[in-house]
């Protein structure tokens, strides 16, 4: 049942007087339970609960902590129906996709339990003493991964699940040994509520102790920025805005001892369309881009906000069926008003930019929250000169930059901020040099995919999900796939240590 109150450890509690409600996007109408902010007291109360708790959590086994986490999956299963309703209610999502990403919620934490049930992930090495080494003894020295401490999640608007309370950075913090303190996204307090429940549920089945898990609601100014200043707080992670992502990070280089913030932020995921590939499958390129660009109403990181060619004899024809099929896809709720007055005003700001052309845009009444798909083109020229254009327009928009030639294209690849992916889409034997844009194109993202879309994230160990700043604060990590568990823990090497202090899989 959804209650309202935050999850300070295990109790629920509510001593505020700010509340707010979560919207229904699609009716258009206010849900009716009101949740409450948590006071300044209860948000130190969860942190002083956290770092209790990290003191026993982090000795707790691998295989207890797998324990733990496959209990999660379950409570979040047990949920069933409840869940799926707050879900659709709150976001505006459809049923499928509340069923999918439950499931990806679900694998994402069993994926974690099967890490951590043997020490393989800590890259422990072991470099024995040589007594009689000449001039000077080598000492033993062992090294492995240990947790950081308190981790505070930020959940995401656009994944009110797999990115969320019990998403990703949750179940790779808990699988670490961090306990974790998350803030729920106002949007979808409800959602949050529920599987925080069943976090809660589990922890208590399993033993775990308490305060290593908190459920924090309000505002990310207030209550976000107090947890982000608290001491005992040791790293966050965060998945939004780069305005959001960036101010955290900020405030967090700002404390007396400064903490590691990865924020993964906006990315525009460019798309190289060679004129060889537009000659060879322009009708089939365009239905695949149409649907990716309006898959889940454009609201993916991964979603393909840019496209870039050279300009060629098909080019037009192109650009005018993407616009035609695009905009033929029946317009799709946007998560809530906030970010549909955020497409708009972004999508207005770039189309007005000197030299950009409307090709497609679904005109007429739409219901209030949903979005107006566009495809909008400019001269790669003006695109050079003119950086408003690089923004990201998140929802169903897409840019077509028609470069002059193959030199003006890797200028503009080489002139974009980071991005988390980055497309070719070419033919065997390509006029274009594929050596050369690969180069350019690694320079800026972290996973390139080729003829292919970039919407679709696999969790899997290989997946890299982060790019250079801001599509990530830090490009060496992934938000994705179990390596993300490498952003909670650090190096720490054991010298000379007896057998009996060392820990399991660093004994003699
Ligand atoms: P957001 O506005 O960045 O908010 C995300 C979370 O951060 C919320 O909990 C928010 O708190 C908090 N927050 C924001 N600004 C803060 C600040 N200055 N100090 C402390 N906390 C702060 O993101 P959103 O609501 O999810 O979506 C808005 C935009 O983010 C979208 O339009 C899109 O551009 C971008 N976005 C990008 C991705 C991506 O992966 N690239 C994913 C989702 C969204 P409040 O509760 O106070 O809002």
């Amino acid at each position: 049942m959804i209650t309202g109150k935050n999850y300070i450890g295990n109790q629920l509690k509510a001593s505020g007087s700010i509340t707010h409600k979560t919207i229904n996007p699609k009716l258009n109408i206010e849900n009716s339970t009101p949740f409450f902010e948590a006071t300044t007291n209860e948000i130190e109360e969860a942190v002083q609960l956290a770092s209790s708790a990290f003191k026993s959590y982090r000795k707790v086994s691998g295989e207890r902590r797998a324990e733990f986490l496959n209990a999660i999956a379950d409570e979040i299963l047990a949920l069933d129906t409840e869940l799926i309703e707050a879900y659709m209610s709150e976001s505006g999502l459809p049923e499928g996709r509340a069923i999918g990403e439950r499931g990806r919620t679900i694998f994402q934490l069993r994926s974690f339990a099967d890490l951590v049930s043997n020490e393989d992930w800590r890259e422990n090495t072991v470099d024995t003493a040589i007594p009689d080494r000449a001039p000077l003894p080598k000492e033993d020295l062992r090294k492995t991964l240990i947790p950081l401490g308190p981790v505070v999640v930020f959940a995401a608007s656009n994944f009110p699940l797999a990115f969320s309370t019990a998403g990703g950075d949750t179940a790779s913090a808990l699988a670490s040994g961090c306990p974790v303190i998350v803030k729920a996204h106002a949007m979808h307090s409800g959602t949050a509520e529920l599987v925080a429940s069943a976090i809660i549920k589990a922890a208590e089945k399993t033993g775990m102790p308490n305060g290593v898990f908190s459920n924090i609601m309000g505002r990310g100014r207030t209550v976000g920025a107090a947890l982000v200043k608290h001491s005992k707080v040791k790293a966050v992670g965060f998945t939004g805005s780069i305005a959001g992502g960036r101010a955290l990070f900020d405030l967090a280089a700002q404390r007396d001892e400064p903490i590691p913030v990865f924020a993964e932020m906006g990315s525009v995921n460019p798309v190289i369309v060679t004129p060889d590939a537009i000659s060879a499958r322009s009708e089939q390129l365009s239905t695949t881009y149409a649907g990716s660009i309006t898959l889940g109403t454009g609201q993916f990181c991964t979603n393909p906000g840019l496209l870039l060619t050279v300009d060629g004899e098909n080019t037009k024809t192109f650009i005018n069926d993407l616009a035609t099929k695009t905009i033929a896809i029946d317009p799709q709720c946007m998560l809530h008003p906030n970010i549909k007055d955020g497409f708009v005003k972004n999508g207005a700001d770039v189309t007005a930019q000197n030299g950009v052309e409307l090709i497609g845009k679904i005109e007429g009444d739409i219901a209030a929250n949903y979005a107006a798909s566009q495809i909008t083109s400019v001269s790669g020229t003006d695109f050079l000169a003119n950086p408003k254009m690089h923004q990201e327009v998140f929802g169903p928009f897409s840019l077509v930059v028609r470069s002059k030639d193959e030199d003006q294209l890797l200028e503009i690849i080489n002139g974009l901020e980071g991005q988390l992916t980055g497309t070719i889409i070419a033919e065997d034997n390509d006029n274009i040099n594929m050596e050369n844009l690969v180069d350019a194109l690694q320079d800026r993202v972290g996973r390139i995919i080729f003829n292919g879309v970039p919407t679709g994230v696999e969790v899997c160990p290989s997946m890299q999900h982060g790019g250079p700043y801001p599509a990530s604060t830090d490009s060496r990590f992934t938000a994705v796939g179990t390596d993300s568990i490498k952003r909670w823990v650090r190096p720490f090497s054991y010298q000379s240590f007896p057998n009996g202090l060392l820990p399991k899989g660093l004994k003699h």
